[in-house]
């Protein structure tokens, strides 16, 4: 695994083609999730599949340990090519250069304190969701059911134990959303969202992480 900079981004990348993004920081306010997918990379990249990864999709975000840049946007609504967001920028001038089969963008939910959710770009068969609420149970977390966010007209979707399929190929693409983004440059297959409790003990985060990370990398190569 080796650290490189992209006009400043940094990224870490494990192999030469990798076919696996994975993305974390684009919410300073949601950077516990994040620092613990960084850790969870450095200690087991040598089992991993290739991978490309961003910690900091939004340094200053991080940096700031709020929602919002520098520049006053939620990146994760500026990956649109017409974007003048120069973190946003950054990250699709890179990505621009890669092709993936998957990926995982980590994120929290910070009115959640033991409830996680995941979307997906697309639709799990029967099978691949009894084995992904399975994984979750021993991590102690609950598989969240409701509202994800009825403040942000992008999202108000409704989650069901865990998980909600955001049907790419048959809904209209707007959002500005990064996995929108990779999809619609055919830069990436599946994307999968992670959203980790954010009031949660960061013990359930550093689990829910690793569980979920290897079961996604495990089950979606295809
Ligand atoms: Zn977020």
């Amino acid at each position: 695994m080796e650290q490189r900079i992209h006009d400043t981004l940094e990224y870490y990348i494990h192999g030469e083609l990798p076919r696996v993004l994975l993305l974390s920081g684009m919410h300073g306010d949601e950077y516990e999730a994040g620092e613990l997918l960084e850790l969870f990379v450095k200690n087991h990249y040598l089992k991993l599949p290739d991978f490309l990864f961003i910690p900091r999709v939004s340094p200053s975000a991080v940096n700031a340990r709020t929602r919002k840049n520098a520049y006053g946007h939620d990146i994760n609504r500026q990956f649109i090519d017409t974007t003048d967001d120069p973190e946003a920028r950054r990250v699709m001038s890179l990505l621009k250069q890669f092709s993936f089969d998957l990926c995982i963008d980590v994120h929290e939910d910070p009115d959640r304190t033991m409830g996680f959710y995941l979307y997906d770009s697309d639709q799990m068969t029967d099978e691949e969701l009894a084995t992904f609420r399975a994984i979750i149970h021993p991590t102690g977390a609950r598989l969240y059911t409701g509202v994800d966010d009825v403040d942000d007209e992008n999202l108000n979707l409704y989650v069901e134990k865990g998980y909600v399929s955001l049907g790419f190929e048959k809904s209209e693409a707007v959002s500005g959303f990064s996995s929108r983004w990779l999809y619609e440059e055919n830069r990436c297959k599946r994307s999968f969202t992670t959203e980790i409790p954010g009031k949660g003990p960061r013990e359930l985060k550093t689990k829910l992480i690793h569980s979920v990370v290897s079961f996604l990398l495990s089950a979606h190569l295809r």
